[in-house]
């Protein structure tokens, strides 16, 4: 499976308890990745699946009973040296730091952050547990997208009362991921559903706001789609996203829009480290608000993004019973470049001019 867990043997946990917190890195029973591998599925299976249970937690929790919780996701890439880099990590310790503060937790500091992502790697590698890269490298342009990924997140406190987190957990886990999209088509439906609402949650990285979107995803995989997108609560016309990344559409104009931020879209870091990259081509790029007539007839090439889909074309949008295919129903030229510039930043094969990569080891 292309985005399964298979959670490495260390872990990181820290609790604000007593005004501060308290980290600890927890280690998992394990055998050597080699010893590991050549199990039986079954015995390897209880092996994994152990390594995402903790009965030191509470079970009936803020998170549990009523989806209070955020969480964060970064990728560490592998380098053509054997060494692994992180794209951003200091823009998911701010945008972490920002979701828990809108969520009225305790927030957790952004060097924290970044250095428990980097351990949390370094001592899972010292065991084995590294990327066992299956891919020649580079011979796929990444497109199997096989990295170390990095989920950090919060759990509440165990209570029952509807009440806010005083004193949360956070956690970060490592597990191995490849290309997110697996389905063969790249066709996208716009959903009825609505993922956002002014006044909400949209903006925060929320567990919360997941319900509604794995609810549309489904419906739109069951449909034939690969990915759904959601239209604005309030006029039901304005493309907010998709799932759970980001959208562009590069416009017959030849100018790149997406949606502008708001309090009802999540603002990715691949989206702006995208708007950056197509600035620095000296394309223009306009962050506003775009109706669903505008996207599916003005479009040249559309394309989502996201720290698990890298920027991935979308061929089609369908809307109440219309169809607009986009390039002919090909992966366009633009999106090609942009999604080859930001993944040749990410392994290496592109000089990082504006330091974006953290290297590990
Ligand atoms: C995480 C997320 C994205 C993508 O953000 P990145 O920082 O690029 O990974 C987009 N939309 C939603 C709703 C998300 O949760």
């Amino acid at each position: 499976m292309a985005f399964a867990l298979n959670t490495y043997p260390v872990s990181y946990r820290s609790r604000f308890t007593g005004g501060k917190w308290t980290e600890e890195y927890l280690e998992k029973p394990h055998k050597t990745p080699d010893e590991e591998a050549a199990m039986s599925a079954e015995e390897r299976g209880k092996y994994e699946a152990a390594r995402n249970c903790y009965d030191d937690m509470p079970v009936v929790n803020y998170t549990s009973q009523y989806g209070l919780a955020c969480f964060e996701g970064l990728k560490a890439l592998p380098q053509k040296d054997g060494s692994l880099a992180i794209f951003r990590p200091d823009q998911n310790a701010a945008r972490f730091y920002r979701s828990m503060k809108g969520l009225f937790m305790p927030t957790f500091p952004e060097e924290t952050f970044v250095k428990a992502c980097i351990e949390v790697i370094k001592r899972n590698a010292q065991l084995g547990f590294r990327l066992h890269y299956k891919s020649e490298w580079e011979k796929d342009s990444f497109i199997t997208a096989d990295s170390i990924y990095i989920r950090p997140f919060t759990i509440a406190e165990g209570g029952i009362g509807v009440n806010i987190s005083r004193e949360p957990y956070v956690m970060i886990i490592n597990t191995p991921v490849s290309a997110y999209f697996s389905s063969a088509s790249s066709d996208a439906v716009v959903t009825e559903r609505i993922r956002a609402t002014p006044n909400g949650t949209g903006w925060i990285k929320a567990c919360s706001n997941y319900a509604l979107a794995a609810l549309a995803k489904h419906e739109a995989v069951q449909a034939g789609y690969m990915e759904c997108v959601f239209l604005d609560a309030t006029h039901r016309k304005y493309v907010e996203e998709g799932s759970s990344c980001n959208i562009f559409f590069y416009q017959k104009s030849g100018e790149l829009v997406t949606p502008e931020l708001g309090d009802t879209i999540l603002p990715g870091i691949t989206r702006a480290s995208i708007i950056e990259l197509a600035r620095d081509k000296g394309i223009k790029v306009i962050e506003r608000k775009i109706a669903i007539e505008e996207a599916m007839g003005e479009t040249k090439e559309c394309f989502v993004c996201g720290t698990a889909v890298g920027a991935t074309p979308i061929s089609s949008l369908t809307w109440e019973g219309k169809k607009a295919v986009f390039n002919d129903g090909k992966d366009g030229e633009f999106t090609t470049e942009i999604r080859n510039t930001i993944k040749g930043i990410q392994y290496g094969t592109l000089p990082d001019t504006k330091n974006w990569m953290v290297k590990i080891n």
